[in-house]
Parts: C-alpha cells; structure tokens; sequence
C-alpha cells in the first residue's frame, strides 16, 4: 500500500511526532530528531526514547515508514578538512539518534562544492563520509535525498546520485529519497503523465527504483529547471495534479514513506485524502 504522511512537529520532544502524524490521518512520517538549524543537541532521554518507541506502536506506524532528516548544517562533501570534520560528526550523532529510536533510514542532501573543488571530488567525499558513518552504525539506512541544485548544492542530477552510490560500500544501506519539487526544479518535467514516464524513466536507468527508500511529495513554486529550491502546497504550483496521480497509481512506490513537506500545514490532512483519493 501507499504510506503517505507529512513532515510533522517534534517540538517538545520526538515523542510528539508519531501523535502529531496520526492527528492528521498520517500512515508515515519525516521528523527532526534534533534541531535541524543547531549543530549541537542534548541527547535523547531514555525516557523520550521510550515514549517515541511507545507511541509508534499506538499509532501502528511502522518504523520503515518513519524518515527522519538530518540537520541542515551538515555538508558531508565539504571542501575544507575542518568543516567536512565537524559535518562527519553530526552525521554520525544524526544516525546514532536514529539507531536508538529504532528507526531504519536518515533521509539526508547530499552536500555542496562550495565551489572549491571539482564536483565529483566533492561526490567522493560525499560517499567516503557515508562509508565512515555506515562502518560505525548499524541498521540504518543513508538516504541521500535528490535536490534542487540550488547554489552549489549537489546532487541535482540522477547521475550525482548514481556516482554516491557507486562508491558505497554496503549497498544495502544506502538509498535515496525523490522529492517531486527538487526534481522538477533541477530540469526533469512531471507536469503530464508522459513526462513522468520519461522523467521516472531516466531515474530507473540511472539509479534503479532498488534504491528508493522515500519521496517526498511537494508542488513547486519555481518553474522549471529554475534550480530553486521552494515548495507550493499540492496542486497549487507549477507541478499541478497528474504527478501525483501518477506515483499514487505506480506500484514502484509502494511501502516507501512518502511525505508532505508543503508550506501550509493546516492543509496536511486533506491532502492526504486527496492523495488517496486519486487512486484507482
Ligand atoms: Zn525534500
Ligand atoms: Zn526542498
């Protein structure tokens, strides 16, 4: 089935999230599991673990539906050895929270060039801070999330993705996560059933449906190829409906969490019913 949620409120603990997921009809989620603009976070409780593992169950989530996303901050192909340093760390403490809350997958952007050094020297490092991060955790997955290439960000065409991937080790612990906005923006059209076929098509032959861990499910304000990074609720920007018609009827993105990260959240609930309701 399709595992739709949104990108719900932690504040006051992550306990919060699974509740705030469930009050709007949610059957997934994305969370922070820190404060996504710090670099520094207290630990998580033992008795906020708890209470998020409680909670989950209540609302019958399952944790492969759950995405969390790291910190904004982190820029795991840095140029300068410091920077990429203090990124690596928070990487790791990102996954550590993630592995304690018994959750399976870190939906993270791939990082930036800053225009220092060559962009594939930059993707290696990307991949070489994914390795480092995989040898010290265990059970969860890095889900490299596509963007809009925005500045000098990476990771805006497939062939980024694909060039990460191929430098991981443990290929079963590295994903990534699709967001409709990000794909769009970087230059792939979705605004008519064909050119989703085509879009999706390019991103079979380059990454591979294997490796879709999640999606994130948001219209665009900017148009296309504008490499702008800027969400519209569904149906409202430049994507309109028949993307989303299209992944709600495509069996490739069953029992991935698929979440909302639309600028109004008052809207959440009733675009998951129309989400559903666009299946046939
Ligand atoms: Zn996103
Ligand atoms: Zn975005």
């Amino acid at each position: 089935m399709k595992r739709i949620g949104a990108h719900v409120s932690a504040s006051g603990g992550v306990e919060n999230a699974p509740l705030n997921a469930q009050a709007i009809g949610a059957t997934a989620f994305a969370l922070f599991t820190k404060n996504q603009r710090q670099w520094q976070a207290k630990p998580l409780t033992e008795e906020s673990i708890a209470r998020f593992r409680e909670n989950l169950e209540r609302v019958a989530i399952d944790a492969r539906y759950v995405l969390p996303h790291d910190s904004y901050l982190i820029n795991l192909g840095h140029p300068e050895p410091e920077a990429l340093e203090k990124s690596r760390d928070a990487f790791l403490d990102e996954m550590r929270r993630c592995e304690q809350l018994g959750l399976e997958l870190l939906n993270f952007h791939p990082g930036s060039h800053l225009k220092q050094i060559p962009e594939e020297e930059s993707l290696a490092r990307v991949a070489d801070s994914i390795n480092r991060t995989l040898e010290r955790t265990a059970g969860v997955t890095a889900v490299i999330e596509n963007t809009a290439g925005q500045g000098t960000n990476l990771g805006h065409r497939f062939e980024h993705l694909a060039a990460i991937i191929e430098r991981v080790e443990d290929k079963s612990r590295v994903g990534v996560c699709l967001d409709t906005c990000h794909t769009f923006t970087a230059g792939y059209d979705l605004r008519t059933t064909e050119s989703c076929e085509q879009t999706f098509g390019e991103f079979e032959r380059i990454v591979g449906f294997a490796y879709l861990r999640g999606v994130h499910l948001n219209d665009s304000k900017p148009d296309l190829g504008s490499r702008v990074d800027r969400h519209e609720s569904l149906g409202k920007g430049k994507l309109g409906w028949p993307v989303f018609d299209y992944i709600m009827n495509d069996p490739r993105f069953e029992e991935i969490p698929m979440v909302l990260e639309t600028v109004d959240d008052t809207l959440w609930a009733e675009e998951i019913r129309q989400l559903y309701a666009l299946q046939r």
